[in-house]
């Protein structure tokens, strides 16, 4: 064996190369270590599958070109730009309002955008509000990547891995070559964690963040009238899509291993009031619980085995366990990177030519998964590509609207310690205020009080008291 090359194989899901030569460390795989000794536990880096998603990737062209061909066949990598371009990698809201806020400032500086997406735009938080509207996938799509590249006279290198950054010699590495930058941002995004799980078909578990997933979810859930949808994670995404799904007349199940949902987002008593709404949706929460085994006989239904040897059958299972931010690129070309890519308030990485944004990036150590931030960042990123280096970005806590329309929830997570205290709890729903001392620091409004959204973060950023904004 000390005789045989290294070998490279390739992530069928995300484009991943698990080199043998360079391991993963990370995952506690040193370099050297072959991809038959890999343990069948370990994760993709990227997507979190597992190894039997990989091929061997010299014996793997039909895979390679199927990933790679459509975006060969349109683009040349330089295609002109010039060693001063801006070099975005990712095709998700982040990278393309970045290339927006960019042509907004500076309609002649050339941008080239690296995705291994297709790059279509469409407006993520749709996937958990799509079904009960009776939105398909297709509907989603706002403009394919190509359509948009034009408009913003952006080169779309769609369906290409960015594999590594040279920083000397301003360079980012793909399968099809090197793309020189000016400057380099990178939206990366974030990838959901793989559940630990035992059984057959525990790899069988959808993950849903990005259209493509969510295409795979509908197909599964559209064929059946109605499915029955197991949901492990009672948090945002998964109290969003139990909502949205149950809405469309599935039979859903979610289970987490807290004692209530949102246990992370919200106060114990509007947690309770949204466990109360969703189960009179009909959906069957079981909680304080984890999901240990999956497994299915044939083309069959799901048999899953909860931690008290509860077993429940169903259609379809989904895992919606949080989000880790996609640093891995950002790592290996040695930025600094805590949870996310540690990024300042102008935007920069640890190297002033690359800044990051979106679900990648961290923020005075605090991660900011959601539209609102990332909208900012770009405009900030924006200005500065064209010149304007006084543009700063002061990152906040922000609103998070909850998609739970049996429930609308309206939320400011508060990052300094401190007491909640109700200040009204009616039918029309509740406001609960949180303090650090004397300073207003966090609210959780539900039901129709969400309307006081606006109001009391003008409080909060003007450090003054709710009554006297
Ligand atoms: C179901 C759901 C509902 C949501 N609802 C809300 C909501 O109601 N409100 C809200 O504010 N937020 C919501 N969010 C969160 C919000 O959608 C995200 O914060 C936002 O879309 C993140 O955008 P992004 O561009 O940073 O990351 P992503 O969308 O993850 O994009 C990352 C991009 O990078 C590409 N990429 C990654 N690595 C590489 C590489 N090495 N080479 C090339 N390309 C690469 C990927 O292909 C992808 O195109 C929701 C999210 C989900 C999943």
């Amino acid at each position: 064996m000390g005789s045989t090359p290294f070998r490279r194989y390739l992530c069928r899901v995300c484009g991943y190369i698990y080199d043998e030569a360079e391991g993963d460390p990370d995952g506690g795989l040193p370099p050297g270590t072959r991809f038959e000794d890999i343990p069948d536990d370990w994760e993709c880096p990227d997507c979190g599958v597992r190894k039997v998603d990989f091929d061997l990737l010299e014996e793997s062209a039909e895979a390679l070109e199927a990933a790679e061909a459509p975006a060969m066949r349109s683009v040349d990598l330089a295609a002109g730009q010039g060693a001063d371009q801006v070099v975005i990698i990712g095709g998700g809201m982040a990278a393309w309002a970045v290339a927006e806020a960019l042509r907004a400032q500076d309609e002649a500086r050339p941008i080239t955008l690296v995705t291994r997406c297709n790059g279509d735009v469409y407006y993520k938080p749709q996937l958990s509000a799509a079904a009960a509207r009776g939105r398909t996938p297709d509907d989603l799509v706002q403009a394919a990547g190509e359509d948009k590249a034009r408009e913003l006279g952006v080169n779309l290198v769609a369906r290409t891995r960015a594999l590594a950054i040279d920083t000397d010699r301003r360079r980012v590495i793909t399968p099809r070559g090197g793309v020189p930058y000016g400057d380099l941002v990178l939206a990366t995004g974030a990838r959901q964690p793989r559940p630990s799980l035992q059984g057959n078909a525990a790899t069988e578990v959808l993950q849903v963040n990005d259209l493509a997933a969510y295409r795979r979810l509908r197909e599964r859930v559209d064929a059946h009238d109605p499915a029955r949808v197991l949901i492990m994670g009672a948090g945002l995404i998964g109290c969003e899509f139990a909502e949205d799904l149950s809405g469309a007349g599935h039979r859903i199940t979610l289970v987490d291993i807290a004692d209530r949902p949102l246990s992370r987002l919200l106060p114990a008593q509007v947690s309770g009031d949204l466990q109360a709404a969703l189960s009179e949706k009909g959906v069957d929460l079981r909680l304080g619980r984890t999901v240990a085994t999956v497994t299915r006989t044939g083309e069959g239904p799901y048999t899953v085995t909860l931690d008290d040897d509860t077993r429940l059958e169903v259609d379809v299972v989904v895992s919606a366990l949080g989000l880790i931010p996609s640093t891995r690129l950002a790592e290996k070309a040695g930025l600094a990177v805590g949870h996310g890519i540690r990024v300042d308030e102008r935007l920069r990485t640890s190297d002033p030519r690359i800044r990051a944004l979106g679900d990648c990036s961290e923020h005075e150590g605090h991660l900011l998964p959601y539209v609102q931030p990332l909208k900012a960042q770009a405009r900030v990123i924006g200005a500065a590509l064209a010149g304007d280096e006084d543009a700063v970005y002061r990152a906040e806590p922000g609103t998070v609207r909850v998609k739970t329309p049996s429930l609308p929830l309206a939320v400011w997570s508060p990052w300094t310690a401190g007491e909640w205290s109700e200040k009204t709890s009616e039918e029309a729903g509740r406001v609960m205020l949180h303090y650090s001392g004397a300073a207003l620091t966090g609210f959780a409004l539900s039901g129709r009080q969400v309307r006081q959204g606006p109001k009391l973060e003008k409080a909060i950023r003007a450090g003054k008291s709710p009554d006297a904004a």
